[in-house]
């Protein structure tokens, strides 16, 4: 209190309000003479000459006044005529009269405040007494005190007040009781008592006359502590009462404040717990009025004023304490967190479940009600092992929450656990529940925070089934192949025992999906897993590694023969057993590779390399095979690699080289064409053979660069030949890669437009297998070759799988019967029969015919016969070098010698 400045205003407040409780009447000893505004009125001028003053000292003596104090300046001098007749006012009054001695506050240039002492003219001074006038204000402006005295220059005069009381000595600073009434003082004006009035100067006798400005005009307005407004001159009566009375006020000892407020904190201190807040209020309310009765009985009797303030305060202070006890601030505060807290509750998105001490439900949020299905008024007060599924399904928590261990529970983060809950439609699923707990007012109260993670794993298992199964056939993946035979391999070193691994791959699947499409080819692997699941009987693991590639595992007693067994079986199960999808009957075939732990590797990896391989060797063994690692396997595959390296090398050295074969017209033997066929000069090897590189080459990055080459370089040779006069076709083979990189029809148009080959000379010879790739875009590709001009002829026909449904299909110039039927070929044997056959449907079709492979001069005969055009074998010349060809078959003056036929009649002529 002290410190914010309450004290003092409320202490005055407590004073002035007990001033109005104990009026008392002033005791009508001191008459105040009121220069009133009527007195002003009458005398008519303002200042009043000297002499008026004079007269009414006069006037006052005879009326018996005691001692007349005035409260009016007298420092200056008037006219030397009044002050004349004042001073000799005062030398009759023989020094009963009082003049005032103002302290005046001047502020000086320096800024320091100066004090001017203003005392009556000396001459006035000579016949009567000085008193002190001065009343000083409290900080808020109102008067409470007044002075006995002031020491001015050294001497130590009495103020109004107690010179009027009669108090002459320095009693300190004293307060006034306002209790006494400013109406009770008796006033009459000043122009009455000059006047005369009879009631007047009868009331005047014997008493203590103080002469004073009340007109408003004059100022020396003072205010008091109830709020009135007073003359000064009515203050000076006032405090001169208090002091005549016995009434000059002084404060209690500070020891009676603190011990009243000591009481009181003692009290509050021992009665706190043991009465209820009412009870203490009342009592805080009663010692309060009894503290205030007490002070103002006091105040009443002995001028001690008791500052109750503090006590008043301490009161107030504990009328607090008391009522936020009675609401409790913590509850308050609880009852706060606890909305908040149900807000958020309600509104996350979680499910939230409180449970009591009993493990009953107490709290259940929309979140907890979209995941169970509950609704708040099922579940409220029921167990919490109700979200979990009924007993005996497994489900169960295997504890109840209440005897959870609450060391986890209250620790930062909770107990988090996956746990199988069950919905109100009776639907098990799984939750991630986060438990905590802690104390309440009602003992341990537990929270569970739930989250419905059927999404989540749901989605887990998903993946898991992805890592591991192949989603098309839904058979176990490479993962799982690579994770079982880790796990077989240890467990065949620990026994002892061997692991078999069948790597088996669909021969020309690709066909399938070039031709049928992907989606077909999808279902057509689904039918090929379905159909290895039941070959394998469940004695092998069965797993899809991608594409057209299936892996079986094989364990236990017997591996060896018992991969020997599923091989054979699978592979005579695909050769014969057809497949059935939307309609479409078809055989497929497959090659398998084999390989056994611990026989050939040690090692996981090694055992897949192995059997690869051996897959590799079935398939380039031939299709339908199944073939079992052994090391030659990998040094053939070693082989290969080298082999392409070399390829490759080649090809930027330019180590190809074209030979050509003559092709002649039977009926005349004409030569009427060459067979550009390719040859590697080996630097070492020497020349290589098509046969021992081509398939290799054809894997190889220079395949497609190499294609051309031979396609370019044979019409480069055909426009040279052309150039020389020797304008015969030239035919070049192309590869299978060619159709399916690049634009095959846009190479061949730009070769010939460099080279300036004609067209009609240039034939392109085509193998089976292409048209049956895609016949789509085969034919495509042949329609634009032909557009050119080019010719195309159907190289090994009658080898492959093509039916004699595509000769019609595709735009073919020319068939080339294969050297199979023809090198041996018997009169009246099959061979004979299908060629014949062969020719008359080539013929039906406006088909050339040429047959491949003629050593013998007899199957000349007999082709020309069965009306076959053209014929081409080591008889009329092998594969040779374009010196050669040329040497042999151009130089003019060997032409006849060169024509082997007509060398060789001659020969026989000879
Ligand atoms: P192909 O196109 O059928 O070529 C005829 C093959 O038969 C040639 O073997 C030739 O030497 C051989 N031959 C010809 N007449 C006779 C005969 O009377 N008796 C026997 N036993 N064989 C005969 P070559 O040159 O070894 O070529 C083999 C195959 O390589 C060719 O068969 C052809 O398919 C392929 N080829 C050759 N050169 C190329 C080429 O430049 N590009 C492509 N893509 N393939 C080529
Ligand atoms: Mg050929
Ligand atoms: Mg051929």
């Amino acid at each position: 209190m002290l410190a914010t400045g309450l004290h003092d205003p409320l202490r005055n407040a407590v004073t002035a309000m007990r001033f109005g409780w104990l009026p008392r009447d002033a005791s009508g000893d001191i008459v105040l003479v009121a220069i009133d505004p009527a007195s002003i009125a009458k005398i008519g001028v303002w200042p009043w000459p000297r002499t008026m003053h004079a007269e009414l000292i006069e006037r006052l003596e005879n009326a018996g006044a005691s001692e007349i104090v005035f409260d009016v300046d007298f420092s200056s001098a008037s006219t030397p005529d009044a002050d004349q007749a004042f001073e000799e006012a005062l030398r009759k009054a023989g020094g009963s009269v009082v003049l005032p001695a103002f302290k005046q506050f001047a502020q000086e240039r320096s800024g320091a405040t100066a004090i001017h002492v203003d005392r009556p003219l000396p001459r006035f001074a000579r016949h009567a007494w000085s008193a002190a006038i001065n009343v000083e204000p409290d900080a808020d402006g109102l008067v409470r005190r007044f002075p006995s005295g002031e020491w001015l220059d050294g001497a130590f005069v009495p103020s109004v007040g107690a010179l009027l009381a009669d108090r002459y000595e320095n009693g300190g600073t004293i307060l006034i009781d306002f209790g006494i009434r400013a109406a009770s003082v008796p006033i009459v004006s000043y122009v009455d008592v000059l006047r005369g009035d009879p009631a007047v100067v009868a009331a005047l006798k014997g008493k203590k006359i103080i002469i004073g400005a009340t007109a408003l005009e004059l100022g020396d307005r003072i205010t008091l502590p109830n709020g009135r407004v007073i003359a000064g001159a009515l203050l000076q009566a006032i405090a001169a009462e208090s002091m005549l009375q016995g009434r000059a006020l002084r404060p209690a000892p500070a020891l009676v404040t603190i011990g009243e407020v000591g009481l009181l904190v003692l009290a509050m201190l021992g009665l706190w717990r043991r009465l209820s807040g009412g009870a203490r209020a009342g009592l805080l309310l009663g010692s309060a009025a009894a503290v205030e009765v007490c002070a103002t009985l006091l105040q009443s009797v002995a001028p001690i004023v008791v500052d109750t303030s503090f006590f008043h305060a301490a009161v107030a202070a504990y009328f607090v304490a008391i009522a936020l006890d009675e609401i409790d601030v913590r509850d308050l505060l609880g009852m706060i967190a606890e909305k908040r807290f149900q807000r958020i509750a309600m509104a996350i998105g979680d499910g939230l479940v409180c449970v009591d001490a009993g493990g009953a439900i107490t709290l259940w949020n929309p979140g907890a009600e979209a995941i169970f299905g509950y609704r708040l008024e099922d579940v409220i007060g029921r167990p919490f092992a109700m979200i979990f599924a009924a007993e005996g399904s497994g489900s169960r928590p295997p504890f109840a929450i209440t005897e959870m261990p609450s060391a986890s529970l209250q620790a930062p983060g909770g107990k988090v656990m996956e746990l199988e809950g069950c919905r109100r439609n009776g639907e098990i699923f799984p939750f991630e529940a986060c438990f905590s707990a802690w104390q309440g007012t009602e003992g341990t109260q537990y929270g569970v925070v739930l989250r419905d993670i059927s999404v989540r794993k749901r989605e887990e298992d998903r993946i898991r089934y992805l890592a591991t199964y192949d989603p098309l056939t839904g058979r176990p993946n490479r993962n799982s192949l690579y994770e079982h035979l880790e796990t077989e391999l240890r467990a065949a070193k620990d026994s002892g025992s061997e692991v078999g691994l069948l790597m088996m791959d669909l021969d020309k699947f690709k066909d399938i999906n070039d031709s049928l499409g992907h989606t077909y080819g999808d279902g057509v692997l689904c039918e090929v897993a379905a159909r290895l699941r039941h070959l394998s009987a469940e004695t092998a693991l069965v797993a899809r590694l991608g594409g057209d590639e299936f892996a079986f595992v094989l364990s236990g007693a017997g591996v060896a023969d018992r991969a020997e067994k599923l091989s054979e079986a699978i592979t005579d199960s695909f050769a014969n057993g057809e497949f059935l999808l939307d309609g479409h009957r078809f055989l497929l075939k497959c090659s398998i590779g084999v390989a056994l732990f611990p026989r050939d590797c040690d090692e996981v990896q090694e055992l897949l390399g192995n059997a690869d391989l051996a897959m590799f060797r079935a398939k380039s063994g031939g299709h339908g095979r199944h073939v079992f690692f052994n090391p030659t396997i990998r040094g053939e595959l070693e082989e290969r690699l080298s082999l392409t390296a070399e390829l490759e090398r080649a090809s930027a050295c330019g180590e190809f080289e074209l030979f050509y074969q003559p092709q002649f017209r039977l009926k005349d033997r004409q030569l009427v064409g060459a067979e550009a066929l390719i040859r590697w000069r080996h630097p070492v090897r020497g020349l290589v053979s098509p046969g021992a590189f081509l398939a290799v080459l054809e894997t190889t990055s220079v395949a497609d660069r190499t294609a051309r080459w031979v396609i370019e370089s044979a019409c480069r040779q055909g426009r040279l030949w052309q150039q020389m006069g020797h304008g015969i076709r030239v035919g070049a083979n192309l590869s299978p890669t060619q159709f399916a990189s690049g634009d095959l029809a846009a190479t061949v148009a730009d070769v010939l437009a460099e080279t300036g080959f004609s067209p009609s000379l240039l034939e392109l010879e085509v193998t089976e297998n292409i048209l049956l790739s895609d016949d789509a875009r085969a034919r495509e590709i042949f329609r634009r070759i032909r557009d050119l001009g080019a010719g195309i002829a159907l190289d090994d026909f009658g080898t492959g799988y093509a039916s004699l449904s595509y000769l019609k299909k595709f735009p073919l110039n020319r068939l080339k019967i294969d050297q199979s039927f023809v090198r041996e070929l018997k009169p009246g044997s099959s061979d004979a029969a299908i060629i014949e056959s062969t020719i008359t449907l080539a013929k039906l079709l406006g088909l050339s015919v040429i047959a491949e492979g003629i050593e013998e001069r007899s199957t000349i005969d007999a082709l020309e016969k069965m009306g076959c055009d053209e014929g081409q074998g080591y008889y009329f010349g092998r594969p040779m070098p374009v010196a050669e060809f040329e040497q042999k078959y151009f130089a003019k003056t060997l032409r006849s010698a060169s024509d082997p036929v007509r060398a060789e009649e001659a020969a026989t002529a000879a």
